[in-house]
């Protein structure tokens, strides 16, 4: 031991043996020790491992960011507005993800995928999310759910019928929340029964996005009521499966270029081969992909923070009042290095949860505090945007009025607010 750690141990058990007892409510408790074990015990990088700021990038994600910026610029700036108000999704901006390999961005190229890393996913989204993050959320659902699933859980023979589809042009739903199951997720009504080789499918789903064009749904149901959620079970549903009807979609109130529609399924005959993984497992599945799709919504709530406030500074800039700048003003340049901090923060959560879900490290608690947070920024930075551009900015001739509405989804979907703190706190009571 040093000279210096020793006389720090030495001073640290002078003091706690010298301590009086009518301190003893300030005493360091054993948990601190135990609870700091993350700090106390760092994981140590093996050889050859570089240490590198979380925004470093590879050449490859580097790329990929560019390309994403210029398609988000070129192919989906133009139709934003447009989309918004007609609530419609343009379809060569489907067309285009497809083409330029943004569905399919962790597939292997077998499957006709780019083969890029998880951390990739979360740059494309984020880019996407700063010019429409209705688009950006296309483009994380099918890479962090509908790919994921497949690629994860999926038989050899359904990964060689769906992944080609879902890369080149078929969009995936995921049909988990029910009207009275949505936070209790599993408490799902949807049932699957057992005839021979056949399950027949009953239930009705809410809130499926994307549900208006998806080619193939994936359909939590329970196959054995008796079993409570042990029952679930994830069913690979066709769309032209005879009994599936997709519902007409929700008047929203933002990522309104996004479908969101009912589900119904009414006596859906599906073969025993298009059970997902195992029977009664769909529970843990369903878990399993929320938990990295998280980190996708957190990036899509990130890159719409920082697009609201991209295209609100600059306006600050110019706008005169009092015959200076309003960016000027000490009181605004406060509040904007404040949400500047604060949008610093949350990329720094999203991408550390990323790089550790990418390493294949325990990420459920950092995702669960990236989407919590970014969703929170989000809502700060969009609201504080409005306020700074004035009047302007609460009308419809900018497109900030739109980032305000968008970001509210951020803490509701892939668990609300509430159920990311509850995840969040499970993880300290196990620590503490
Ligand atoms: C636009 C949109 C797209 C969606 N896309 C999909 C999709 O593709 N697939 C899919 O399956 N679902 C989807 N959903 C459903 C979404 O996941 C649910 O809306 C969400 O989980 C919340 O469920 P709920 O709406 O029933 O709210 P509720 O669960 O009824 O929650 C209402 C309030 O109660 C709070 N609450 C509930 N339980 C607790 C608790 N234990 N502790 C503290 N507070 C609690 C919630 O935080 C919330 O504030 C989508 C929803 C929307 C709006």
């Amino acid at each position: 031991m040093s000279a210096a750690k020793n006389l720090c141990w030495q001073t640290c058990f002078h003091l706690r043996r010298h301590m009086p007892a009518h301190l003893a409510p300030w005493r360091v408790s054993p948990c601190v020790f135990r609870s700091s074990k993350s700090e106390l015990k760092p994981n140590i990088a093996s050889d050859g491992l570089v240490y590198a700021p979380l925004q470093t990038f590879t050449e490859e994600e580097a790329m990929l960011k560019d390309m994403v910026t210029k398609f988000a610029q070129e192919r989906v700036a133009p139709f934003v507005q447009k989309m918004d108000e007609n609530a419609k999704m343009e379809e060569s901006i489907v067309q285009g993800l497809f083409e330029q390999g943004l569905m399919s961005i962790e597939l292997g190229e077998e499957y006709g995928g780019t083969g890029a890393s998880f951390f990739s996913i979360i740059l494309a989204v984020e880019e996407l999310a700063k010019v429409d993050p209705a688009v950006a959320l296309v483009c994380e659902l099918q890479n962090t759910l509908t790919n994921k699933l497949f690629t994860t859980y999926g038989t050899e023979e359904q990964k060689r019928t769906y992944l080609p589809r879902v890369s080149k042009d078929t969009l995936g739903s995921f049909c988990l929340s029910e009207a009275g199951s949505g936070s209790d997720a599993f408490s799902l009504k949807t049932r699957a029964e057992k005839k021979g080789d056949y399950y027949i499918i009953n239930g009705s789903k809410m809130w499926i996005s994307l549900a208006e064009d998806a080619g193939v749904f994936f359909v939590m149901a329970n196959t054995n009521p008796s079993s409570g959620y042990r029952g679930i079970t994830c069913f690979v549903v066709d769309r032209n499966t005879e009994g599936l009807h997709v519902g007409k979609k929700e008047d929203k109130l933002g990522i309104r270029a996004c479908s969101t529609c009912p589900v119904t399924f009414d006596n859906v005959k599906v073969p025993e081969s298009n059970i997902l993984g195992q029977v009664g497992q769909g529970y843990k599945y369903a878990i399993g992909m929320l938990n990295t799709g998280r980190i996708g919504i957190a990036a899509q709530m990130l890159g719409l923070a920082q697009g609201c406030f991209d295209r609100t500074i600059p306006y600050t800039k110019e706008r005169v009042q009092f015959g200076k700048s309003v960016f000027d003003f000490q009181g605004m340049q406060h509040q904007i290095a404040q949400v500047a901090t604060q949008l610093e923060a949350a990329r720094l959560l999203t991408y550390n949860a990323a790089r550790l879900a990418e390493a294949g490290r325990p990420a459920i608690k950092e995702a669960s505090m990236a989407k919590y947070f970014t969703a929170e920024v989000a809502t700060l930075t969009t609201s504080k945007c409005i306020e700074w551009m004035g009047g302007v900015g609460f009308t419809k001739n900018y497109p900030i009025e739109k980032y305000y509405r968008d970001c509210k989804i951020g803490t509701i979907y892939e668990g609300t607010s509430n159920i990311q703190l509850s995840t969040i706190a499970k993880f300290l009571a196990q620590e503490y």
